[in-house]
């Protein structure tokens, strides 16, 4: 008897050689193909099981009496061996007939993959999955073994499996050191599309109870942030946060403006001497009539605005602590609100990105923390590629998607990805390192990107900002671009159309 225990699981990138590519490759269509024969098989078998003589008695069975309609419907199975235990044998020799796929897989990833159509076909036979699916190329995209000891297994630094031996890209990660020290029951492969590139990742099944991170907790990672008028990119070490600025912000906006408007026609009317003929405001010293009305407005308006900026504050805090969470070690943009009110128009000073900047400068360096806010002119970080390509982007280009190497990458989370890579000293990119921590990061860039696009439509707040069109940002289009904000040096730049 198997006793249950509790496990969780740990993912870690793994190395691996166009090689090992291509004998991973054929090894999960070896076990693609068996997945399809064994539920071929077993369709054919549950068929004949409702089809028999024991199963049509068990139906028929008084439903109060559970324990003996149960031991009749088994025995229907068991006389069709329509048992997950039968179609790992038939798994088994299938494999052997053909050959080519007992040459690829070992004894227990054969008997995994046949459990796994079996648990396919029950769940259409309990009726909790409508039909059962044959695995099409590309969407059989993991392979596990049944124990640490036999088949795929986990040596501590890397995946082994009959021959091929794979290293990990261990990082410091509290995650992942706490399922490194942990014991592994098993290891299942997962192999992963990112980019058009195919990454393999093993995902350890550990005894025992996941990593529980600490509230509140600051953390001593480097984070790049890019703030832009109306989303921020947060790029850690374990978590990539794509979120909209303070766009909450924008419907008292509106109130606002109303109320000015109703303030100035209050004070026409009650100084009509003060205007000249054409509207504008006479010259010289004058007095000002406030009637209570346009007192009245004023403490609306007031009240109004001081609303927003506890709110406002409200919203900075939450982010800071957000980002104060995956890193003290801060590196940003230095932004430039002049920038941001060519753009967008005098009214989005009302975000206040720089006290946002200011609270996380604070914050973080009470914490023990460093804040490297550099210069756009020097690092153009929103026209950078990792390969090292410059290229201009359009405001509504909302997407980088390289020309020479053809990474695509939300632009703002790039951008505050390759922010981690500035040198303090230099203030400057380097590529090479940016380079280098790419794999490791990918997913949790990829799995940030997709988190942003499914959040809830707001209103947007810059009205020139292009609605996003690209990629991921379809599904919802309420993360309204980020205007450009730094001032493009052409020599720095190429342009591509
Ligand atoms: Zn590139």
């Amino acid at each position: 008897m198997v006793v249950k225990t509790s496990s969780f699981v740990t993912e870690i990138p793994l190395r691996t050689t166009s090689k090992d590519l291509a004998v991973l490759a054929a090894r999960l269509e070896s076990a693609r193909q068996l997945y399809n024969a064994v539920l071929s098989e077993g369709k054919n078998r549950l068929q004949l099981v409702r089809d028999s003589e024991l199963y049509q008695q068990a139906r028929l069975m008084n439903k109060n009496d559970k324990k003996a309609k149960s031991t009749a419907f088994q025995k229907a199975r068991e006389a069709k061996r329509f048992s997950d235990y039968d179609l790992q044998a038939f798994a088994n020799k299938t494999a052997i007939a053909s050959v080519w796929i007992k040459s690829n897989l070992d004894a227990q990833t054969i008997q995994k993959v046949a459990t796994r159509a079996f648990k396919a076909i029950e769940r259409m036979a309990f009726g909790k999955a409508k039909k059962v699916r044959f695995k099409q190329k590309g969407q059989f995209a993991s392979l596990e073994g049944k124990t640490n000891k036999q088949g795929i297994r986990w040596t501590g630094n890397g995946v082994e499996w009959s021959k091929l031996k794979l290293s990990a890209i261990i990082t410091n990660d509290p995650v992942i050191l706490h399922g490194l020290s942990s014991k592994v029951k098993y290891v299942r492969l997962v192999r992963r599309i990112l980019n058009q590139k195919t990454y393999w990742f093993a995902q350890l099944i550990c005894e025992g109870e996941p990593y529980q991170k600490p509230k509140n907790i600051i953390g001593d990672c480097t984070v790049g942030i890019d703030l832009g008028v109306s989303t921020v990119a947060i790029v850690g070490d374990e978590k990539t946060i794509w979120t909209t600025f303070a766009v909450e912000l924008a419907s008292p906006q509106k109130k606002i403006r109303k109320l000015q408007r109703q303030m100035d026609r209050q004070r026409r009317a009650n100084n009509p001497d003060n205007f000249n003929p054409n509207g504008t405001v006479k010259k010289g010293s004058k007095r000002w009539n406030k009637s209570n009305h346009y007192k009245k407005t004023a403490a609306k308006k007031g009240e109004i605005e001081r609303k927003q900026a506890a709110h406002r504050k409200s919203l900075h805090g939450k982010l800071v602590n957000q980002t104060l969470a995956l890193g003290k070690h801060i590196k940003t943009e230095k932004i430039s609100v002049k920038a941001w009110q060519k753009n967008c128009g005098k009214s989005i000073g009302f975000k206040s990105p720089s006290s946002f900047q200011s609270e996380i400068k604070r914050k973080a360096e009470n914490a023990g923390g460093t804040v490297l806010m550099f210069s756009t002119h020097k690092t153009a970080l929103s026209q950078t590629c990792l390969c090292g390509n410059k290229q201009k982007k359009s405001l509504s280009q909302r997407v980088h998607h390289c020309s020479v190497c053809g990474l695509k990458m939300q632009r703002d989370i790039l951008s505050a990805y390759l922010s981690r890579y500035v040198d303090p000293k230099t203030e400057t990119l380097s590529i090479q390192l940016a380079r280098n921590g790419w794999l490791g990061m990918e997913k949790s860039l990829l799995d940030g990107w997709q988190n942003g696009s499914n959040q809830p439509a707001r209103t947007a707040t810059c009205s020139k900002s292009p609605v996003s069109n690209n990629g991921l940002e379809r599904v919802s289009s309420n993360l309204i671009a980020r205007e450009e904000s730094e001032p493009v040096r052409v020599n720095e730049t190429r342009s591509v159309s």
